[in-house]
């Protein structure tokens, strides 16, 4: 040890360090100080000195940035990646039955597991997941270590694992009390959509909310056919209808929100409600642009999220960042209303600020949770590095990530997963989504 260094458990030193803290601070050659689960210091070369490691990682040439933020997901759904793609009207048609038949607690623990190593792959340290068997993704995160925000589905059909929205209601508090106090997994509450709720179910969801102090998230105003069916029974917009329920208000995550007019969006910022953008997942599905920018002008967080592997087919944040930036230009016909700093922000501290969790996470500042991702500039598409925001936006790969950093713990180093198989979750995944076809072509 140096005479008079500073003991640290982690450094990471050299790199081009985007902060994206309050002055947006792009440092070069810049250190990264990790004391347990904190940032404890992050500043110029000099600073990252005065430090020493155990483990020190050099990221000369590389990246060093907030880890991604993806803030609406459905972990599981990656066993049926890729199936019914384009056929219309699927939620109800294709996925539910499907669903029916197929999800068991198993499945969701190995789908969950291929899902949290492939974003851990691509430099993604928070999800916030909706799924059934909720306490199997809660389980997986806290297996490959990974921070997730999980949420039993509540919804108003005997679903796999609950047969009435009230059982869905008592797993979800069963699992507060299981996972209280934990340092990664976080329980919410997941009332699936206003469609798909009686309004007394969704009003006891926002009184359990608020007694247990538990976030909330929900699919909110996604296609046009919610907003007609909310205006023929309800007189009302879907957000209009849900801030009449008790939902809207500061613990809440909307995800989606394409359907939101003016009245909507100054509602959804009076009441501090986060709002999770889906690009990838809504453009594939022909459902509209979301006025993501509008919101975000208007001082609501907005973050972005890849839904499930089933609507959005990747759980990268990369993919979002690029597609939210083109949409956004080609519908507004005009390169400058998405930049590609914004972009990242979007990606990082507004995404944890969706979720409600920008105290903890979404910046590298000393304080935080020590939550990074490490990318890459080396490879050919990556050069040369004029404008970092730039080359994370238009020209990164997920693949380009080379460390993930969670809560102080170094969960991909050099694209290895310490201490975990990745055959293993292959092997089980592959048995498992293998099982799925012959379930589909049945329905
Ligand atoms: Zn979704």
């Amino acid at each position: 040890m140096t005479e008079g260094a500073i003991r640290a458990d982690l450094i990471i030193r050299n790199g081009l360090v985007v902060t994206m803290d309050r002055d947006r601070r792009v440092i070069e050659g810049g250190a990264v100080v990790v004391t347990g689960a904190e940032i404890t210091a992050v500043g110029d070369q000099a600073l990252g000195e005065r430090y020493e490691a155990v483990t020190v990682i050099d990221a000369a040439g590389d990246i060093v940035m907030p880890g991604m933020v993806n803030t609406h997901c459905h972990a599981a759904m990656t066993v049926f990646r890729g199936l019914g793609d384009d056929i219309p009207d699927r939620l109800e048609r294709y996925i539910f039955p499907l669903e029916a038949k197929a999800v068991t607690a198993e499945l969701v623990y190995w789908g969950a597991m291929l899902a949290i190593l492939e974003m851990i792959e691509a430099g993604v340290t928070t999800f916030a997941d909706m799924y059934f068997f909720e306490e199997m993704v809660g389980k997986a995160a806290r297996d490959l270590g990974m921070r997730a925000v999980v949420g039993e589905t509540v919804i108003g059909f005997a679903a796999p694992d609950c047969a009435t929205p009230e059982d869905a209601v008592a797993r979800t508090l069963a699992m507060a009390r299981d996972w209280g106090g934990d340092d990664l997994v976080q329980v919410g509450l997941a009332p699936h959509a206003p469609y798909s709720l009686a309004a007394d179910t969704l009003r006891r969801v926002a009184d359990v909310a608020r007694e247990a102090d538990l976030p909330v998230q929900i699919h909110l105003a996604e296609t046009q056919k919610e907003w007609d069916d909310m205006q023929a029974a309800h007189g009302r917009s879907p957000v209009a209808y849900l801030a009449s329920v008790g939902l809207l208000n500061d613990r809440l995550t909307a995800a989606h929100c394409l359907f939101a007019d003016e009245d909507d969006m100054a509602q959804l910022r009076d009441s501090g409600a986060g709002v999770s953008h889906n690009p990838g997942s809504n453009a594939k599905a022909g459902k509209g642009v979301a006025p993501a920018l509008r919101m975000r002008a208007l001082g609501i967080p907005v973050g972005l999220g890849t839904d499930g592997a089933m609507s959005g087919n990747t759980l990268d944040i990369f993919s979002q960042m690029s597609l939210a930036s083109k949409i956004h230009k080609l519908e507004q016909r005009d390169r400058r209303v998405a930049t590609a700093a914004d972009m990242v922000a979007m990606g990082t501290i507004d995404g944890a600020a969706s979720l409600h969790m920008a105290a903890s996470v979404g910046s590298l500042e000393a304080g935080k949770r020590a939550d990074i991702a490490v990318v890459s500039t080396k490879s050919t598409h990556m050069r040369p590095l004029h404008d970092v925001y730039s080359a994370l936006v238009y020209a990164a790969w997920a693949g380009d990530v080379r460390h993930t950093v969670i809560n102080g713990r170094v969960v991909m180093r050099d694209r290895k997963i310490p201490g975990y198989s990745r055959d293993k979750i292959y092997r089980e995944f592959d048995r498992i989504a293998g099982g799925i076809k012959g379930i589909a072509a049945s329905l």
